[in-house]
Protein backbone atom coordinates (compact mmCIF):
# COMPACT_ATOMS: atom_id res chain seq x y z
CA UNK A 1 0.00 0.00 0.00
CA UNK A 2 2.66 2.93 1.07
CA UNK A 3 4.61 1.42 -2.17
CA UNK A 4 1.91 2.15 -4.53
CA UNK A 5 1.17 5.32 -2.79
CA UNK A 6 4.69 6.04 -3.40
CA UNK A 7 4.45 5.14 -7.18
CA UNK A 8 1.60 7.53 -7.89
CA UNK A 9 3.07 10.34 -5.92
CA UNK A 10 6.52 9.91 -8.05
CA UNK A 11 4.30 9.89 -11.29
CA UNK A 12 2.69 12.83 -9.99
CA UNK A 13 6.06 14.33 -10.00
CA UNK A 14 7.01 13.22 -13.35
CA UNK A 15 3.97 14.89 -14.65
CA UNK A 16 4.64 18.07 -13.08
CA UNK A 17 8.03 18.06 -14.60
CA UNK A 18 7.03 17.29 -18.53
CA UNK A 19 4.18 20.72 -17.95
CA UNK A 20 7.55 22.47 -16.44
CA UNK A 21 9.43 21.51 -19.77
CA UNK A 22 6.43 22.42 -22.48
CA UNK A 23 4.93 25.36 -20.76
CA UNK A 24 7.72 27.56 -18.92
CA UNK A 25 10.96 26.38 -21.14
CA UNK A 26 9.64 25.55 -24.96
CA UNK A 27 7.25 28.27 -25.12
CA UNK A 28 9.85 30.68 -24.09
CA UNK A 29 12.95 30.32 -25.73
CA UNK A 30 14.64 27.25 -24.68
CA UNK A 31 15.49 25.38 -27.96
CA UNK A 32 18.28 23.35 -26.78
CA UNK A 33 17.10 19.80 -27.13
CA UNK A 34 19.91 18.37 -24.71
CA UNK A 35 19.28 21.42 -22.12
CA UNK A 36 15.12 20.30 -22.67
CA UNK A 37 16.19 16.44 -22.07
CA UNK A 38 18.40 17.27 -18.85
CA UNK A 39 15.85 19.45 -17.00
CA UNK A 40 13.21 16.46 -17.83
CA UNK A 41 15.81 13.91 -16.14
CA UNK A 42 16.23 15.80 -12.78
CA UNK A 43 14.01 15.15 -9.92
CA UNK A 44 14.10 18.73 -8.92
CA UNK A 45 11.47 18.18 -6.42
CA UNK A 46 13.92 15.91 -4.32
CA UNK A 47 16.17 19.33 -3.76
CA UNK A 48 13.67 21.20 -1.93
CA UNK A 49 12.63 20.30 1.40
CA UNK A 50 10.25 17.88 1.73
CA UNK A 51 7.13 20.21 2.64
CA UNK A 52 7.79 22.32 -0.50
CA UNK A 53 7.98 19.51 -3.15
CA UNK A 54 4.76 20.47 -4.03
CA UNK A 55 5.62 23.65 -5.61
CA UNK A 56 8.99 22.40 -6.89
CA UNK A 57 7.69 22.81 -10.26
CA UNK A 58 6.04 25.86 -10.28
CA UNK A 59 7.08 29.14 -12.77
CA UNK A 60 9.38 31.01 -9.77
CA UNK A 61 12.38 30.37 -7.61
CA UNK A 62 11.76 28.95 -3.81
CA UNK A 63 13.17 29.12 -0.95
CA UNK A 64 15.75 26.32 0.45
CA UNK A 65 17.00 27.76 3.90
CA UNK A 66 20.16 30.11 4.78
CA UNK A 67 18.34 33.42 3.03
CA UNK A 68 19.33 31.29 -0.11
CA UNK A 69 17.13 30.40 -3.04
CA UNK A 70 16.91 27.71 -5.48
CA UNK A 71 16.56 29.55 -9.25
CA UNK A 72 13.18 29.54 -11.29
CA UNK A 73 13.45 26.88 -13.74
CA UNK A 74 13.39 29.01 -16.93
CA UNK A 75 16.60 30.85 -15.61
CA UNK A 76 18.62 27.37 -14.71
CA UNK A 77 17.69 26.49 -18.59
CA UNK A 78 18.48 29.88 -20.35
CA UNK A 79 21.75 29.95 -18.32
CA UNK A 80 22.52 26.76 -18.94
CA UNK A 81 21.62 26.99 -22.56
CA UNK A 82 23.92 30.02 -22.75
CA UNK A 83 26.91 28.18 -21.79
CA UNK A 84 27.01 25.87 -25.11
CA UNK A 85 29.01 22.87 -23.20
CA UNK A 86 29.35 19.79 -25.10
CA UNK A 87 30.20 16.34 -23.52
CA UNK A 88 33.80 17.44 -23.07
CA UNK A 89 32.95 20.25 -21.08
CA UNK A 90 34.51 20.92 -17.75
CA UNK A 91 32.06 24.05 -16.03
CA UNK A 92 32.62 25.91 -12.66
CA UNK A 93 29.46 26.60 -10.87
CA UNK A 94 30.15 29.75 -8.30
CA UNK A 95 26.65 29.17 -5.67
CA UNK A 96 26.27 25.39 -5.11
CA UNK A 97 22.71 26.46 -3.18
CA UNK A 98 20.69 23.12 -3.31
CA UNK A 99 23.00 21.78 -6.34
CA UNK A 100 20.15 21.56 -8.77
CA UNK A 101 21.85 23.82 -10.83
CA UNK A 102 25.28 21.21 -10.70
CA UNK A 103 23.09 18.17 -11.53
CA UNK A 104 22.17 19.60 -14.61
CA UNK A 105 25.25 21.18 -15.82
CA UNK A 106 26.33 17.54 -14.82
CA UNK A 107 24.19 15.59 -17.64
CA UNK A 108 25.22 17.91 -19.92
CA UNK A 109 29.26 18.44 -19.14
CA UNK A 110 32.26 15.77 -18.70
CA UNK A 111 33.13 17.71 -15.46
CA UNK A 112 31.34 19.90 -12.94
CA UNK A 113 33.20 21.56 -10.32
CA UNK A 114 30.88 23.82 -8.10
CA UNK A 115 31.42 25.98 -4.94
CA UNK A 116 29.73 27.55 -1.98
CA UNK A 117 30.02 29.40 0.99
CA UNK A 118 27.29 27.74 3.24
CA UNK A 119 29.03 24.58 4.21
CA UNK A 120 25.31 23.48 5.22
CA UNK A 121 23.96 23.89 1.86
CA UNK A 122 27.26 21.81 0.28
CA UNK A 123 26.88 19.08 2.78
CA UNK A 124 22.93 18.56 2.33
CA UNK A 125 23.64 18.90 -1.71
CA UNK A 126 26.55 16.61 -1.81
CA UNK A 127 24.42 14.20 -0.16
CA UNK A 128 21.38 14.40 -2.33
CA UNK A 129 23.89 14.45 -5.46
CA UNK A 130 25.26 11.28 -4.61
CA UNK A 131 21.85 9.34 -3.70
CA UNK A 132 21.28 10.12 -7.34
CA UNK A 133 24.46 8.68 -8.54
CA UNK A 134 25.94 11.64 -10.12
CA UNK A 135 29.56 11.55 -10.45
CA UNK A 136 31.16 13.78 -12.30
CA UNK A 137 30.32 17.02 -9.53
CA UNK A 138 33.39 18.27 -7.14
CA UNK A 139 32.24 20.44 -4.72
CA UNK A 140 34.12 22.48 -2.19
CA UNK A 141 33.22 25.10 -0.05
CA UNK A 142 35.33 28.31 -0.58
CA UNK A 143 34.90 32.13 -2.05
CA UNK A 144 33.69 31.62 -5.43
CA UNK A 145 34.86 34.94 -6.47
CA UNK A 146 37.97 34.08 -6.28
CA UNK A 147 37.26 30.83 -8.69
CA UNK A 148 38.83 27.69 -8.35
CA UNK A 149 42.89 28.25 -9.49
CA UNK A 150 43.75 25.22 -9.15
CA UNK A 151 41.11 23.28 -11.77
CA UNK A 152 41.50 25.97 -13.86
CA UNK A 153 41.30 26.79 -16.89
CA UNK A 154 37.13 26.02 -17.73
CA UNK A 155 35.08 26.11 -20.63
CA UNK A 156 32.05 27.40 -18.52
CA UNK A 157 31.13 29.36 -15.67
CA UNK A 158 28.04 29.98 -14.07
CA UNK A 159 28.18 32.20 -11.58
CA UNK A 160 24.53 31.92 -9.52
CA UNK A 161 24.53 34.85 -6.61
CA UNK A 162 24.89 38.55 -8.37
CA UNK A 163 28.39 40.35 -8.19
CA UNK A 164 28.56 43.99 -7.58
CA UNK A 165 31.34 43.86 -10.32
CA UNK A 166 32.92 41.56 -12.41
CA UNK A 167 35.45 39.24 -10.54
CA UNK A 168 38.45 39.08 -12.37
CA UNK A 169 39.68 36.01 -11.18
CA UNK A 170 37.01 34.38 -12.75
CA UNK A 171 37.50 36.12 -16.08
CA UNK A 172 41.00 35.35 -15.74
CA UNK A 173 40.30 31.34 -15.18
CA UNK A 174 37.85 31.09 -18.25
CA UNK A 175 39.71 29.47 -21.66
CA UNK A 176 40.06 31.43 -24.32
CA UNK A 177 36.35 30.80 -26.45
CA UNK A 178 35.08 30.00 -23.25
CA UNK A 179 31.40 31.37 -22.05
CA UNK A 180 30.52 32.70 -18.36
CA UNK A 181 26.77 34.02 -17.45
CA UNK A 182 26.62 36.28 -14.10
CA UNK A 183 24.32 38.30 -12.93
CA UNK A 184 25.94 41.74 -12.34
CA UNK A 185 24.77 44.43 -10.22
CA UNK A 186 26.62 46.96 -11.66
CA UNK A 187 23.55 49.24 -12.09
CA UNK A 188 23.14 52.21 -9.99
CA UNK A 189 19.19 51.76 -9.08
CA UNK A 190 20.89 47.90 -7.67
CA UNK A 191 19.29 46.13 -10.84
CA UNK A 192 21.04 43.14 -11.84
CA UNK A 193 21.46 41.91 -15.33
CA UNK A 194 22.46 38.81 -16.58
CA UNK A 195 25.88 38.61 -18.58
CA UNK A 196 27.36 36.88 -20.91
CA UNK A 197 30.95 36.74 -21.00
CA UNK A 198 33.17 35.03 -23.87
CA UNK A 199 36.51 35.18 -23.10
CA UNK A 200 39.03 36.09 -26.64
CA UNK A 201 42.62 36.11 -27.11
CA UNK A 202 43.36 39.45 -26.29
CA UNK A 203 40.16 40.48 -23.55
CA UNK A 204 36.67 39.67 -23.24
CA UNK A 205 33.12 40.43 -25.21
CA UNK A 206 30.34 41.10 -23.10
CA UNK A 207 26.29 41.07 -24.04
CA UNK A 208 23.73 42.18 -21.36
CA UNK A 209 21.16 39.11 -21.36
CA UNK A 210 18.09 40.54 -19.33
CA UNK A 211 16.81 41.72 -15.94
CA UNK A 212 17.15 39.21 -12.69
CA UNK A 213 17.00 38.72 -9.23
CA UNK A 214 19.62 36.53 -7.60
CA UNK A 215 20.49 36.35 -3.73
CA UNK A 216 23.83 38.81 -3.23
CA UNK A 217 27.67 37.20 -3.88
CA UNK A 218 29.46 37.21 -0.56
CA UNK A 219 33.36 37.55 -0.19
CA UNK A 220 36.07 39.22 -1.47
CA UNK A 221 34.21 40.57 -4.26
CA UNK A 222 31.74 42.75 -1.62
CA UNK A 223 32.52 46.34 -1.65
N1 LIG B 1 22.70 27.30 -8.05
C1 LIG B 1 21.91 27.20 -6.86
C2 LIG B 1 21.28 28.52 -6.48
C3 LIG B 1 22.01 29.06 -5.35
S1 LIG B 1 21.54 30.61 -4.66
C4 LIG B 1 20.88 26.11 -6.92
O1 LIG B 1 20.73 25.46 -7.96
O2 LIG B 1 20.23 25.88 -5.90
C5 LIG B 1 23.14 31.30 -4.56
C6 LIG B 1 24.14 30.58 -3.71
O3 LIG B 1 25.39 31.27 -3.81
C7 LIG B 1 23.79 30.57 -2.23
O4 LIG B 1 23.72 29.24 -1.79
C8 LIG B 1 24.95 31.34 -1.57
O5 LIG B 1 25.28 30.84 -0.30
C9 LIG B 1 26.05 31.15 -2.58
N2 LIG B 1 27.12 32.15 -2.55
C10 LIG B 1 27.03 33.48 -2.28
N3 LIG B 1 28.23 34.06 -2.39
C11 LIG B 1 29.12 33.09 -2.74
C12 LIG B 1 30.53 33.09 -2.97
N4 LIG B 1 31.29 34.18 -2.90
N5 LIG B 1 31.10 31.90 -3.31
C13 LIG B 1 30.36 30.75 -3.39
N6 LIG B 1 29.02 30.72 -3.17
C14 LIG B 1 28.42 31.86 -2.85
Amino acid sequence: MKFRRHNRQDQEYDDQRRRMIDEQLRRRDITDSRVLAAMRRVPRHLFVSEKRRQDAYRDGPMSIGYGQTISQPYIVASMTQSLSMTKRSRVLEIGTGCGYQAAVLAELARQVYSVEVVPELTDKARRILKQLGYRNITMDVRDGSLGWPEEAPFDGIIVTAAAPKMPEPLVTQLKVGGTMVIPLATDSYGRQFLTKVIRTVDGTTRQTLYEVRFVPMIGEVEE
